[in-house]
């Protein structure tokens, strides 16, 4: 191995007796606890200490290592304090400067030491120079590899760093779990070992091409990349397997019984079901009828129809004589199911309990007396459903909408309190944002997804126009417009996240001036500071047609369903997020009635608006599809924040990055079956390997 010669003291694992030094400290907080951890972690760029340059060969500009001999060194006072040590390799001169050092640094640069110093070298009125270089007694042997320079964070130096990343890597346990034969699979270049990949990736030759190191396409990148990709593909298999291992409820017609719950339902409703209801609903419903828990994710366009979907597999959870459980992550959504299922069920029997963090302690006792002694067959509510005081008299169905919205912990909770001794309920998430292919098949690869593809009939598409906030008296006259024709408007005003004050001020000034512009209109306010039964109220009085617009923060982000609205105004469109954008929009174009989403922007203080913006808003007028959009917003976000996994802790991808490297993933998957049956303590070894304690949240 090349390592670098200077380096030779490895930093050992704290020990548990002593207290941990703030380097020690440091190093758990960036989760290098493990020696593969360590040995995982890989330089963020390189220097090149293994060149001497000769002063009179280098140009101004270039970042160079000198050898040279210290002629003189001294502190002037102006015009700052500062440390100025001239020094001559033999074939010129030039000065180093720094502003801050310490005395240890100044004896090491007196005159007459023999140092290597390294900087960029700057031409200059008083002859050439290099500010705050690195430097070294000169004497060692030069390294015969690139220097790595590691993402670190404060109270963790470099050095120490070093030291400890090059333990880890010497110490690891990093022989080969993938067999060669795998790895012929995945190309023709010859994809090197684990062992001699990390080697490389920390101590690189000096003649690699760098550009294939940053752009890791390099054979020791394309190895790590493979490997993570396996471990998170082996991982989620293991969750799947361990859930086929359990059992669950059938949930099944009773044959001869006459027609079914769900049939009569279906006969009830005021609509047919579209083709893609029918099929999702037939997927789901053949899911239900085996005694393997369910694990499946319903994504479909805003206004795609997942809530009678829902209801339907409800109806078959609980012909069969089980409990139903609905979760939605806010109470307007969960209210709005609440009315719908109720609507629908009750007169077919079914008794519906809500749960809601708001409620009276009173109501909230009768729910779950309901909910205990099973005579409510179906629950809906916000997170109250999944509380430690709700007990369950037999859960068989949990359904989460828009279950992106919760949390990482959140859903491992749901999980722990669903799962009863012997059974395990069948769980059906729906999401409105679809998960793009690739991140379906790495993140999601322990799921089941139905997709609704088609919108109901009769819906119109809704035109999309980017607006310059100082054109807003234009706006004003179009809703006035759309009043006159007897259709009803949203205005959302953006979340201000520093500022809960900030946002409100901003709703109840647009809510203000619309009021005044628009006299003889009900103009309505709702944000997230009003009390669950006001917001309620607001939100009928809009439902209902007698307010012509409502203003209000986003709050009605997810799930109002109000077919007269035609027109959504989106102020300050630049600050939400693409997705975000598109459900909005969704709340209109649920009529008959031609619909339109105005984008209202506003640069502030830039001439223009910021690129990312940008893409996103042209990204809205181009496109009405879900899908579509979901690809887009990842490509303009990431996998990070599109899982929502930041503040999770949820791991993430470090190497591997699903836009380039899908062939890496599609071998990974296919691979990750085999490799597990046939060679099952290296499928574990791998696994463990790369993600420890983290397989946990992967597979939440
Ligand atoms: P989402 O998928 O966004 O949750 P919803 O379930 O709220 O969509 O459905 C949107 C609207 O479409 C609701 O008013 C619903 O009753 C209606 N709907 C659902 N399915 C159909 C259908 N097959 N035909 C007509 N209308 C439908
Ligand atoms: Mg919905």
């Amino acid at each position: 191995m090349r390592h670098n010669a200077n380096m030779t003291t490895a930093a050992s694992p704290p020990s548990p007796a002593r207290p941990l030094t703030g380097p020690q400290k440091a190093l758990l907080k960036l989760g290098l606890r493990r020696d593969i951890d360590l040995a995982l972690h890989l330089p963020l760029r390189y220097e090149d200490e293994t060149q001497i340059t000769r002063l009179s060969e280098a140009r101004d500009g270039d970042v160079v290592q000198i050898e040279a001999t210290v002629t003189a060194s001294e502190v002037t006072l102006r015009p700052r304090r500062q440390l100025l040590v001239t020094v001559d390799d033999g074939s010129d001169t030039c000065t180093l400067r720094f502003f801050s050092f310490y005395p240890s640094q100044q004896q090491a640069l007196a005159t007459g030491k023999r140092i290597l110093a390294r900087g960029e070298l700057r031409g200059g009125f008083l002859g050439r120079q290099m500010l705050h270089p690195s430097f070294k007694t000169a004497g060692g042997e030069l390294p015969q590899a690139l220097t790595p320079v590691y993402p670190t964070s404060a109270g963790l130096p470099q050095a120490y760093l070093r030291r400890a990343v090059q333990g880890g890597l010497a110490r690891a346990e990093l022989t080969d779990t993938i067999p060669t034969e795998y790895l012929k699979k995945i190309g023709p270049q010859p994809l090197w070992g684990l062992k001699s990949s990390l080697s490389f990736l920390h101590y690189p030759a000096p003649d690699v091409a760098l550009a294939t190191l940053e752009d890791r396409s390099h054979p020791a990148w394309q190895r790590l990349k493979a490997e993570e990709l396996l471990a998170q593909q082996l991982s989620q298999l293991q969750a799947r397997r361990a859930r086929a291992a359990l059992r669950a409820p059938v949930l099944a017609p009773q044959p001869g019984t006459g027609a079914g719950l769900a049939e009569r339902l279906q006969a009830a409703l005021p609509f047919a079901l579209t083709g893609a209801q029918k099929r999702v609903q037939a997927e789901i419903a053949r899911d239900l009828g085996r005694s393997v828990p369910m694990h499946r994710l319903l994504q479909g366009d805003v206004g795609a129809g997942k809530t009678v979907v829902a209801a339907l597999a409800a109806a078959l959870c609980i012909d069969a004589g089980w409990q139903c459980a609905l979760m939605a992550p806010t109470e307007i959504l969960a209210e709005q199911h609440f009315a719908k299922l109720v609507g629908w069920l009750e007169p077919l029997g079914v008794k519906t309990a809500w749960l809601t963090g708001s409620q009276k302690p009173k109501e909230r006792r009768a729910m779950l007396a309901l909910i205990a002694s099973g005579e409510a067959a179906l629950v809906v509510g916000t997170h109250a459903v999944i509380q430690d005081k709700v007990l369950f008299h037999q859960l068989a169905l949990a359904i989460i909408d828009e279950q992106h919205r919760f949390g990482v912990a959140q859903r491992l909770a749901l999980r722990a309190k669903l799962s009863a001794e012997a059974q395990e309920p069948h769980l059906l998430m729906m999401t409105a944002t679809p998960i793009p292919r690739t991140l379906a098949m790495s993140y999601y690869a322990d799921l089941d997804v139905s997709t609704l593809d088609e919108l109901p009939p009769g819906r119109t598409a809704i035109v999309t126009k980017v607006v310059n906030e100082s054109r807003r008296d234009e706006v004003v006259d179009r809703i006035r417009g759309q009043l006159a024709a007897g259709r009803q408007i949203y205005w959302v005003c953006p979340l201000i996240e520093e500022s809960e004050a900030l946002d409100l001020s901003n709703a109840t000034q647009t809510h203000a001036q619309l009021s005044a512009a628009l006299p003889g209109v009900f103009v309505g306010l709702l944000h997230s500071r009003l009390t669950a039964p006001e917001k309620k109220a607001v939100m009928a009085q809009f439902t209902s047609g007698m307010m012509g617009v409502l203003v209000s923060t986003t709050v009605i982000e997810v799930g109002v369903d109000v077919p007269n609205a035609s027109l959504m105004v989106i102020e300050h469109a630049e600050r939400f997020g693409l997705s975000q954008l598109h459900q909005l929009r969704g709340r209109v174009g649920r009529g008959a009635a031609a619909s339109a989403c105005v984008l209202l922007y506003s640069t502030g203080d830039a001439p223009r608006l910021g690129e990312t913006a940008r893409e996103r808003l042209k990204a809205m007028v181009e496109t009405g599809d879900g899908f579509e959009i979901a690809r887009r917003d990842l490509e303009i976000r990431g996998p990070g924040e599109f899982l929502g996994a930041r503040q999770s802790g949820a791991a993430l991808l470090r190497f591997a990055d699903l836009a380039t490297d899908s062939a890496l993933l599609a071998w990974a998957r296919e691979l990750a079956p085999d490799l597990l049956d046939r060679h099952p303590v290296q499928a574990e070894r791998h696994v463990a390997r790369w993600l420890g304690a983290k397989s946990e949240y992967l597979k939440a």
